[in-house]
């Protein structure tokens, strides 16, 4: 069955078709500046073959309109027509308590995600909008829904609560929620794959330009590092990750921000970028790191510090660890951010292999573990849109 992944944001959208009768990649592509003057799609075959129009694009449903236009191209595209498609997956932020796991979408299931918009502003207009353009444009075809919260939705109460008044848990649903789920379901069960352990205590370090952690027991998530929004927990490229709110409430007034300026100064603003004062971007950093620049090297000290400090916590919320694993952009290419985060983990037995460490990105496992190490540290490229397809399928193949 041809799978087309859709992965829509506040302004761009990106997008895969996947023959999932042998999980292979057949077209990928993205839209951008959606809504914002100067609109293009970008799209490339794996045989090198690509597609580029620019035009302007209103809503999610005209960007929707050109990637079926590009896919279905006679020279660029994968398919003939949209009937071709068995199903489409469409990552979704935000499932809150509603959903547990990847949904089948109904009528029903799109009136909880527009209620569930509260949580996501700013994504989940976007997701919902596209769900709704796609059973416009292709009314016949299944549509399932996979969450970017469902993998982490076994933690417990004692890991997912804030300790504020219960009655804003009961009244309003705040807690922990966790994100980038689907990519440390993936890179976790790749992880039990290759260890050949289904009952693998794994941490899972997915470190993009937004970075989570998360520990996973026999495959079922017991805690991770964002909350109840992506904003919490790591270091991250121009996010602050964990701050006392009361030194959150002192800057405010020394800058002059209105109350609802804050939480978009410490998304946009913060992180690697608030502390090299340049850049939030890990290339840029290496870069500035060789040339001396010691503001980029204490953003990196930082980064590398704070996830040390989770990976501390889960060996010890686990009971012990098998394995850990990086992955995302950062994960996958940086080896000086692994080589630093693995400092001073071999007091559980954690040792990182520095020649294997410096191994380029191959899209394979590599298992960079030092011969001594009791626990294994592997780099597994993540794949999000493989983890959507497959969970459409599985749902679609139920129905
Ligand atoms: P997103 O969260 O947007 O999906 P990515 O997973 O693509 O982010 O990660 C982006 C980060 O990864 C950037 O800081 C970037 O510098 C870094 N990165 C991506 N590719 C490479 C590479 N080939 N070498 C070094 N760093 C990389």
């Amino acid at each position: 069955m041809k799978i087309f992944v859709v992965n829509a944001g506040s302004s761009s959208l990106k997008y895969q078709v996947m023959d999932m009768d042998n999980e292979t990649m057949l077209v990928k592509g993205n839209v951008e500046r959606i809504g914002i003057a100067g609109s293009f799609i970008k799209q490339k075959r794996p045989d090198g073959v690509t597609y580029e129009v620019s035009k302007d694009l209103e809503n999610h449903s005209q960007a929707l309109q050109m990637v079926f236009d590009a896919i279905t191209d006679e020279k660029c595209g994968v398919i003939k027509s949209l009937d071709e498609i068995g199903a489409v997956g469409h990552r979704v932020l935000h499932g809150a308590e509603d959903f547990t796991e990847s949904v089948v979408v109904t009528e029903e299931v799109l009136k909880i995600c527009d209620k569930n918009t509260e949580f996501g502003p700013l994504h989940m207009p976007a997701n919902v909008g596209c769900i709704r353009a796609c059973i416009a444009l292709m009314p016949n075809t299944p549509q399932v829904a996979v969450f970017d919260t469902t993998f982490h939705s076994t933690m417990e109460k004692k890991a997912y609560l804030y300790a504020i008044p219960y009655d804003l848990y009961i009244n309003y649903k705040i807690r922990k929620y966790g994100f980038h789920g689907t990519s440390h379901n993936f890179i976790s069960h790749e992880a039990m794959k290759y260890l050949g352990n289904d009952k693998a205590k794994i941490i899972t370090c997915h470190l993009g330009n937004g970075a989570s952690i998360a520990a996973v027991d026999a495959g079922v998530c017991k805690d991770t590092s964002m909350g109840f929004t992506p904003l919490e927990g790591l270091v991250m490229g121009t996010r602050s990750g964990n701050i006392d709110p009361a030194a959150v409430e002192f800057a405010r007034k020394k800058l002059g921000l209105k109350a609802e300026e804050v939480v978009n100064f410490l998304n946009k603003k913060c992180g690697v970028l608030g502390i090299t004062g340049k850049t939030s971007d890990f290339r840029d950093l290496a870069e500035m790191i060789e040339n001396g620049d010691e503001q980029a090297k204490l953003a990196l000290d930082m980064f590398a510090w704070r996830i040390r400090e989770y990976i501390g916590a889960y060996s010890v919320a686990l009971g012990g660890v098998d394995a850990i694993v990086f992955a995302g952009g950062i994960g996958e290419n940086n080896a000086a951010a692994r080589e630093l985060v693995l400092e001073g983990c071999e007091v559980f037995g954690a040792k990182i292999d520095k020649e294997k460490n410096k191994v380029a990105s191959t899209g394979n496992i590599e298992d960079v573990t030092a011969k001594d190490s009791k626990v294994r540290i592997l780099i597994i490229p993540t794949n999000e849109e493989l983890m959507i397809a497959r969970d459409t399928l599985r749902l679609v193949s139920q129905n």
